[in-house]
């Protein structure tokens, strides 16, 4: 397609690069060419830092003055090689997996945050999906990406003169967003259909550029819909359960058939949170049509090349629909699926109380997924626990979830003083290797150097504060004089503490409000004062959320605060990078586990920024004395208002007694030792391990290419290890009624002690049952006890049985082990694709 018939004129011959430029999101993250857009019209750049709406809004008279600036000319070319350069690079998935055993991964996403241009996303799903892209690209993983194009990006802030919190939602113009429509084989704008009850649904398909990746977005937005269903794409997390599900059915089933109408056949579908579920149904049906099985056996076939990561800490947060509901708009589909309604049903069902009624999208994303993970190491272990359900009578630590710690795109986030050092330090495209040498790097650099890098981020921070401080003013009708105060207003050498986030009760927002009065006398403090940003948007349905806002703006308008503090206004990312560039320490305190990760955190690691954060999601693993301050004591404690209060006397405690003085404490050089000693440990520990580079790597080798491999194993010789593993199934669905144990001994001595156990396997083979010795982790954090116990001689008798045995060191005592009988089989991933389980009563 030739985009620039998407603009409202076309180029001069010389500038034809700019459109390409324009059209990839790169230009997020690689600021080389900046001053490119800058020279173009340098007032719109400000504003808006949107390549593609210059491009759109400049006039015909400045291109053709561009075009004879032959600086200007040369500088794109050299912008336009770099690129280039960029594309053809060898990249990390080259070098390693060279014979790309992998195919190709389409990873789906109600919402990617890649740059306040194309405003597609609400919060931290979506920032993760964006920064998940961006990685990709740099690291050269054959990826995909399939989301929605919302006309309203998620709404947008303001504020009365009151401090209330108003919404506006403006319309995405899709010709004013960096993306291009599809086209069809013809030329045509390519169109895909999903049917709804009584009527079919026509989707456009869009492409915005992202690096090397694409990714590829639906809007139903077309002429030929119902005008209701026109507006089906309209929202994000808009209206009620019902366009929900509608959307969900856009995303899923939609998402599966453009890449088909792209020719894109991915190996790997990975759902990014259960919105994506109907994803699996698409991808078996497909399977089931083109090669002639039934669903069952296409949804065993194509499961193995699913990946499922569940963002979610309670089971009150999942996905689900009403059966009413689901029945209406899947009636059609179950007669394709040759199933019948209870069937599909029976796919999101939750076995518990709370889930009777209701389609639970997350457990159908973990019946059709042959890989499951939570997004740190504590959100792993509540998902096990919150899966429960599933998998009933098996061992909270035998639930089938991983976990795989979310990190963020260091790129997207570093500031222009930390990525100098950074490319002194560790090299240029330092975030491209494997980050092994980056450690070390950091123990060579000096403490001056270290301070003067956090001294130089906190200038632009505390520049862009006051612009954005007098803006609010005048929008609020302060008076000029006000407005120009604002300016000079914050001081660039005073302690920098951010807090910024989704206003969600569980974050706490206001938790350091719990004593104004206090708060105050730490911000003015004449020798050692501090400055305090707060930023933050509430759901406009979240009365509670709203009223947190308005706390916090009533604080930030006493006069003694002036110049303090200041709630910044329309939180977005352009914000959070800013934000995170510049402050000392970064606030975090919901209440756990509720954070399943956060990642606004980890965006403050590569500025040399510190954490003071609530001992939950990523920071329950990252957490050490040498590298920042930890709240709470890493229990859970609910709602808890008494609990609130302690914590709320420890933050206090925290920020006065440790976090001022640290950084107050200079030596006869003016640096915080103890301070910038912390920066350095941050820095060398915890940037590595918190990339997304990382995170993506671990996606890559760990989860992609076992699920590519292992799809293909079932999909061979027209699903022939499929069929196997559907009989194989069949018979012990059938048999494990009369499975039982006989006889149970032990043998105890001072150094082992014997186990034998008879089994009676009636009809199931003895191939396909493991009968193990399990006993449960001791300590509880430790992992459990759990060995196969060996098949011995054939019972004599009617049934078959045989005799098992097992020899234990006689560390713990014999009564801690209990015999059971498993599911096994090579190609299966047991309890998940097979949860049977028998103990020995
Ligand atoms: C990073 C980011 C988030 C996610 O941060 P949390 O730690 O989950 O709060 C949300 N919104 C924006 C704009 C961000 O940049």
């Amino acid at each position: 397609m030739n985009p620039e018939r998407y603009l409202p004129r076309s180029l001069p011959q010389q500038l034809k690069g700019l459109t390409e430029l324009a059209l990839d999101l790169r230009w997020n993250w690689n600021h080389s060419a900046d001053t490119l857009w800058q020279k173009v019209d340098a007032e719109l750049w400000e504003a808006t830092e949107d390549p593609w709406l210059i491009l759109e809004s400049i006039s015909r008279k400045r291109l053709e003055t561009l075009a004879s600036d032959t600086d200007f000319v040369d500088e794109l070319q050299r912008q336009f090689d770099y690129r280039k350069e960029y594309l053809s690079q060898s990249t990390w998935f080259e070098e390693r997996h060279g014979d790309n055993k992998l195919g190709a991964v389409a990873y789906f996403s109600m919402e990617f945050g890649l740059s306040e241009a194309l405003p597609i996303y609400s919060g931290g799903l979506g920032i993760l999906a964006g920064d998940f892209l961006k990685t990709a690209s740099d690291l050269g993983i054959p990826l995909v990406g399939i989301g929605l194009l919302y006309q309203q990006g998620y709404f947008r802030q303001a504020f009365d003169t009151d401090g209330n919190q108003l919404a506006f939602f403006p319309y995405n113009n899709p010709t004013m967003l960096p993306v291009l429509p599809l086209q069809g084989p013809d030329g045509e704008w390519l169109r895909i259909s999903v049917e709804l009850p009584g009527r079919t649904l026509y989707l456009r398909g869009w492409q915005a550029q992202v690096g090397r990746i694409p990714l590829y977005l639906l809007d139903s937005n077309d002429l030929l819909n119902d005008p209701g269903d026109r507006g089906i794409t309209g929202e994000l997390y808009g209206g009620g359960r019902e366009m929900r599900l509608q959307q969900e059915i856009v995303l899923g089933i939609g998402g599966w058939r453009l890449l088909e109408a792209l020719n894109i056949s991915p190996t790997v579908c990975h759902l990014n949170e259960g919105h994506a579920a109907f994803v699996v149904l698409e991808r078996a049906r497909r399977f089931m049509e083109l090669n002639d099985r039934s669903f069952s056996l296409s949804l065993q076939s194509t499961r193995a090349g699913n990946v499922f990561t569940t963002h979610t800490p309670v089971a009150a947060g999942f996905d689900r629909f009403a059966y009413e509901l689901v029945a209406r708009y899947f009636s059609g589909y179950v007669k394709q699926l040759g199933i019948s309604m209870d069937a599909l049903l029976a796919l999101g069902d939750g076995l518990d109380g709370d889930d009777r009624d209701s389609f639970n999208m997350a457990y159908l994303a973990l019946r059709g997924c042959g890989r499951v993970n939570g997004v740190s190491r504590l959100h792993g272990e509540v998902s096990r626990r919150i899966f429960c359900p599933l998998f009933p009578r098996w061992p909270q630590h035998e639930i089938p979830i991983s976990h795989v710690t979310n990190g963020v795109h260091m790129p997207s986030w570093d500031s222009a003083a930390a990525d100098a050092l950074w490319t002194e330090h560790c090299g240029k495209g330092s975030w491209l290797s494997t980050l092994e040498s980056i450690e070390q790097a950091w123990h060579n650099v000096d403490d001056e150097k270290l301070w003067a890098m956090r001294n130089r981020a906190r200038q632009p921070l505390v520049e862009k504060v006051r612009q954005r401080l007098a803006r609010q003013q005048a929008a609020c009708g302060v008076s000029q004089e006000g407005v120009l105060q604002c300016l000079q207003l914050f001081d660039p050498n005073v302690l920098t503490i951010g807090f910024a986030r989704r206003f969600a009760s569980y974050k706490r927002p206001t938790l350091l409000l719990a004593d104004p009065d206090r708060l105050t006398r730490l911000l003015t403090d004449t020798e050692r004062p501090v400055q305090l940003l707060i930023a933050g948007k509430a759901h406009p349905q979240d009365e509670k959320g709203m009223r947190l806002v308005r706390e916090w703006n009533d604080y930030m308008r006493r006069p003694e605060i002036h110049g303090h503090g200041v709630f910044l206004v329309d939180y977005d990312m352009g914000l959070a990078a800013e934000l995170v560039q510049g402050v000392d320490l970064w606030l975090n305190t919901p209440r756990r586990p509720w954070e399943a990760s956060g990642t606004s955190g980890m965006k403050v690691l590569v500025n040399g920024g510190l954490n003071l954060s609530e001992l939950d999601g990523w920071w329950a693993e990252a957490y050490e004395p040498e590298v920042g301050w930890s709240l709470g004591d890493g229990q859970e404690h609910d709602h808890d208002a008494a609990w609130d209060a302690v914590e709320a006397e420890e933050l206090y405690m925290l920020l006065e007694q440790e976090v001022v003085p640290a950084f107050y404490t200079r030596d006869e050089q003016g640096i915080p030792t103890s301070w910038v000693a912390r920066m350095r440990q941050s820095l060398a520990r915890l940037t590595p391990r918190f990339s997304c580079n990382r995170m993506a790597r671990e996606y890559t080798d760990d989860y992609y290419l076992s699920a590519a491999m292992a799809y293909r194993r079932r999909a061979a010789d027209n699903a022939s290890l499929s069929a196997a593993i559907e009989q194989w199934h069949i018979s012990l669905t059938n048999h494990w009624q009369q499975l039982r144990f006989g006889q149970y001994t032990v043998q105890e001595s001072s150094t082992r002690h014997l186990f034998q156990v008879e089994v009676y396997l009636g009809k199931i083979l003895p191939t396909a049952v493991r009968v193990e010795l399990y006993a449960d982790p001791l300590p509880p954090d430790a992992d459990p006890v759990c060995v196969t116990m060996d098949r011995g001689e054939m019972l004599a008798g009617s049934t078959v049985g045989y005799q098992y045995h097992a020899t234990m060191p006689a560390v713990r005592p014999a009564a801690n082990y209990t015999p059971r009988v498993i599911p096994y089989h090579a190609d299966l991933s047991v309890p998940l694709e097979a949860n049977f389980i028998r103990w020995l009563e």
